[in-house]
């Protein structure tokens, strides 16, 4: 067998069989027991078993398919009188199993009789499918995965012992059976497998109508044969190796509908999922106008489909969906508008809705979310009238009383012709709807099936029919989804098809939105260069909501980046503050306003007593801008002390005393009038350690800059810091710095710059702002981000004298700064972070964070440092002597992406993840973020 697969010259690696001198394949040598052994020799293949892969990934999937597919092929003209045997571990000779079946507890027994059960049904089609010698043990201590730890692919199977002449399906049964074994999702991780192997090796349909049974019949033979095992020789381990992780599967595989995991394997393999779709379509064309039918009474002239998806501007913000009645309120609203119109549509949609933990499930990647809607709805009034499409009969009603499902629901079953028959569901029904029904009644095209629902009983929605046609119920009885994930929009589409093919309409097509690929063209021609865009597969988000970003298929992201959404991304009473104030004034502040004058106020209490008098801008640049010309005002100076690694904005003055900036990609490197001193870095600094003398001895150098200003023949500005330094990596200041600093500063005539632009507002969770981490009053204060919650808005905060020997005569106009719109929702920002004591939040759960990361540091030595304070927290990547683990820091972000939580990476060496989320971040969101970066430690390339 080997020398045949040989001189097929495979294209994928194989373990060549070795001759010996003499020309032999094999030889005999007696062993020490005086047993005769036959021996040979076989060519070494590089690699690791595929048990020890993590994580085996879609890519990996599809190589471990195609390569079984080409073993399978090269087997094709292959026999052997010995191949056609009795083997135990032959998926067709398994009802051997049978009379081991009280060897299993009763609810093992209801588990495997399931599966056998059926496949005995299945016997006769069974044998009729095509077989050939098969490899029969693609196992996961067979299957060899070259080194590569990011993009590994299969590179042979070996082992071939349990060949066997059998039906050729089994091959792939086994190595599903096998592969699939830890996912959360067993059935999707098996869709790429079937992929690969049908390239290599074309299936046919009828063999992929069977092999979810034969996948259980595999793990049933694998169950008893342990369990036999067990009684034999309970100390023998080794013989129970896969059975609880076969049991696992075979429980989780039991959940799965048989139909639809043949309907996903059919698609896997380019076929229409579902095989009566293509029935259903022709009918339906020839149906016409057919839904007409739904609702007799009511007139219209056209159809409009309400936006309803992830970026609907007609849902507006997330709290005016939540509440039926604002939801409600927007539906008669269009209505209103829109007269002689039908509002539906809605089919295949991605919905904000469903974005939500009711509708989420574990996929094998993180959560997914069942957003996309698979039926179509009608937006009309409770107790409209709802009418039969055609003849049927109804199988099953019931209330589905729970919040956002249907309500009352009513399935007719429809039987076309012998061969073809659908269903269609009717949600959100009255509760009277359902008085008089049985099952099994007959109903006649055009009769009433019922009235739509008010939202007291159909599930707490507004009023509207949920209409759906279903090919095929999938052992659901009284109820059936009605959504589905992004990921199995194939089938599901399938499943259920668009019931706008009956409604005759080209109205209610799906929304058409932009691909990701023309944004992306069009960015390139129409903005600037210098502008990126994160990731390598860049993300399309559509909304946010508190801690969350959605995108365009309605998954969620916990964003752990944005410290912009300080309170939380749209938060409800900011956007009502901001759009109340929008749609009464905004004006310059040339005029008499109450909010300008609150919103100052308020910041002031947030401030030492010293910093009185607020200038208030746009963008935390134009902050450090106007904050470097109230310095030199007050100076008469233009030299500016700033830390190594700083950013402090985009202006030109901005971007001079920023050595992040100008002694990066592009820089120019630093200007006469700036000095820079070393970032106070006590993890890998000049000075390192926690002690007293650590921000002493960095402060020590703005000394020796004051110093060198001074022999130059010039004063001292400004000296400008972050509180804590974020682009430099987090880096939280040595005690006693800033306090040393700035005596030297002020000493020398100079002013003290705090930016908090990105540590300001409660963030650093012990106190409300950075500086005071460090015990000191600057005499300017700059802040940004989180201060208008995405808000474009911005402040300079300082003393009275500051601002008197800036007010020189010059008038400081400001066009937006301080506009009634922009201090309505600063001060809005200011009251939520207070009432919601979000302060509180950031020192509770960020220390919690904190001491879960460093509980992971103990296992985990690429964790060199965790460090931050509050909700502005960093983790440093380090190799062995503290080499920064750039590349790997950049991995673990990729994959906290992939599983759906956005980390932004920085520092000097781009080897620190950083934390900073919006302030209601809580525990539950904590707890996942250790979870998935804990499972991301082990995964090779990280942990080998
Ligand atoms: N200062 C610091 C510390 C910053 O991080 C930033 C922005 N990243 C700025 C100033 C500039 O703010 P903006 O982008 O709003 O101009």
């Amino acid at each position: 067998m080997l020398l045949h697969v040989q001189s097929k010259k495979p294209g994928i690696k194989f373990p060549r069989l070795i001759q010996t001198l003499s020309g032999q394949y094999s030889f005999t040598v007696i062993d020490s027991e005086n047993q005769t052994r036959s021996v040979r020799l076989l060519e070494w293949i590089p690699g690791r078993l595929w048990s020890s892969v993590n994580p085996q990934n879609n890519e990996l999937l599809y190589s471990l398919g195609e390569v079984c597919g080409e073993i399978t092929n090269m087997l094709q003209d292959f026999n052997h009188p010995k191949a056609t045997r009795v083997f135990d571990w032959d998926i067709a000779k398994a009802s051997w199993t049978d009379k081991y079946i009280n060897l299993f507890n009763p609810e093992e027994k209801e588990c495997l009789l399931f599966f056998t059960n059926q496949y005995k049904i299945f016997q006769s089609q069974y044998n009729q499918l095509r077989k050939s010698v098969i490899h029969n043990d693609a196992n996961d201590n067979n299957i060899i995965v070259s080194n590569d730890l990011i993009n590994p692919v299969v590179e042979t199977i070996i082992d071939y012992g349990d060949a066997a002449f059998s039906q050729t399906i089994n091959d792939l049964a086994v190595a599903i059976a096998y592969a699939v074994m830890d996912y959360p999702d067993p059935l999707s991780a098996a869709l790429p497998i079937v992929s690969g192997y049908h390239k290599n090796f074309p299936l046919r349909e009828e063999e992929l109508e069977l092999l979810y049974v034969l996948v259980a019949i595999r793990l049933v033979i694998s169950v008893t044969k342990s369990a036999i095992n067990k009684e034999k020789e309970p100390l023998n381990t080794y013989l129970q190796v896969s059975d609880k992780q076969a049991w696992a599967l075979l429980n989780k595989w039991k959940n799965i509908s048989p139909a639809l995991a043949h309907y996903s394997f059919r698609a896997a393999c380019g076929l229409t999922p579902v095989p009566q779709e293509n029935l259903f379509k022709e009918w339906a064309a020839s149906q016409g106008m057919i839904i007409d039918n739904l609702f007799p009474l009511i007139k219209f002239k056209v159809i409009k489909q309400p936006d309803l998806s992830i970026r609907s501007l007609l849902l507006g913000n997330f709290s005016s969906y939540k509440n039926t009645t604002e939801f409600s309120y927007k539906i008669d609203q269009l209505q209103a508008d829109n007269p002689d119109t039908l509002l539906a549509g809605g089919y295949l949609e991605a919905r904000p809705v469903y974005s939500t933990a009711s509708f989420k499930i574990e996929g094998n990647n993180g959560p997914e979310y069942r957003a996309h809607h698979i039926g179509m709805d009608f937006w009309l009034e409770a107790n409209t009238p709802v009418h039969a499409i055609c003849d049927g009969e109804i199988i099953s009603y019931a209330d589905n009383a729970v919040d956002k499902d249907y309500g009352p629901t009513i399935i007719i079953k429809h039987s076309i012709n012998n061969e073809l028959s659908f269903y269609t569901l009717y949600g959100h029904l009255s509760k009277e709807s359902l008085v008089s029904l049985k099952k099994g009644m007959k109903i006649k095209k055009g009769d009433r099936v019922g009235f739509i629902g008010n939202k007291t009983e159909n599930g707490n929605w507004p009023p509207h029919l949920h209409f759906q046609i279903i090919l095929d119920l999938l052992g659901y009885e009284t109820n059936f989804p009605g959504v589905c994930s992004p990921a199995q929009l194939a089938i599901w589409s399938s499943v259920c098809p668009d019931p706008g093919m009956l409604l005759n309409s080209q109205e209610v097509s799906s929304i058409k939105t932009v691909s990701d690929t023309d944004l992306i063209n069009e960015r390139k021609k129409h903005l600037g260069k210098s502008l990126s865009l994160s990731y390598s597969k860049p993300l399309k988000i559509l909304r946010g909501e508190m801690q969350w970003l959605i995108d365009e298929t309605g998954r969620r992201y916990l964003d752990t980046v944005n410290n912009v959404a300080h309170v939380g991304h749209e938060h409800p009473a900011v956007v009502r503050a901001g759009q109340q104030q929008m749609a009464v004034l905004n004006t310059n502040t040339r005029y008499l306003h109450e909010n300008i004058i609150a919103f100052a106020k308020e910041l002031c209490k947030t401030l030492p007593k010293e910093l009185s008098v607020i200038h208030f801008v746009n963008s935390g640049s134009e902050a450090n801008e106007l904050a470097m010309r109230m310095a030199t005002a007050f100076t008469n100076q233009k030299d500016i002390i700033a830390l190594e690694v700083g950013y402090h904005g985009n202006t030109g003055r901005c971007i001079d005393i920023s050595s992040y900036k100008f002694d990066g990609k592009g820089g120019k490197g630093k200007p006469e009038h700036t000095h820079i001193v070393p970032l106070p870095d006590s993890f890998r600094g000049k000075y390192r350690g926690d002690y007293a003398e650590t921000g002493k001895q960095y402060a020590s150098h703005v000394k020796n800059k004051i110093e060198e200003i001074k022999k130059s023949g010039r004063g001292l500005s400004a000296f400008i810091a972050e509180s804590i330094v974020s682009c430099g990596g987090q880096i939280v200041l040595p005690d006693n710095y800033l306090k040393t600093a700035y005596a030297f500063v002020k000493e020398a005539g100079g002013v003290c710059i705090a930016d908090e632009v990105q540590v300001g507002f409660g963030r650093v969770g012990k106190k409300f702002w950075g500086f005071e981490l460090q015990d000191v009053v600057p005499d300017i204060v700059t802040m940004g981000k989180p201060i208008g919650n995405g808000h474009p808005l911005a402040a300079v905060a300082c003393t009275p004298e500051i601002a008197n020997a800036f007010a020189n005569g010059m008038e400081y106009f400001n066009t937006f700064g301080g506009n009634p719109v922009s201090s309505a929702i600063g001060l809005e920002v200011l009251r939520i972070i207070k009432e919601d004591k979000l302060q509180e939040n950031a020192l509770s759960v960020g220390e919690y964070l904190k001491s879960g990361l460093r509980e992971l540091q103990k296992h985990f030595p690429l964790i060199g440092d965790v460090r931050g304070e509050g909700f502005f927290l960093g983790i440093e990547f380090v190799e062995k002597g503290k080499i920064p683990a750039t590349d790997k820091t950049s991995y673990i972000a990729n994959r906290m992406k992939t599983h759906g939580i956005l980390m932004s990476v920085d520092g000097p060496q781009k080897n620190v993840l950083k934390i900073k989320p919006p302030m209601c971040f809580n525990k539950e969101n904590a707890n996942d973020l250790l979870y998935y970066l804990e499972k991301i430690l082990r995964e090779n390339f990280i942990a080998d």
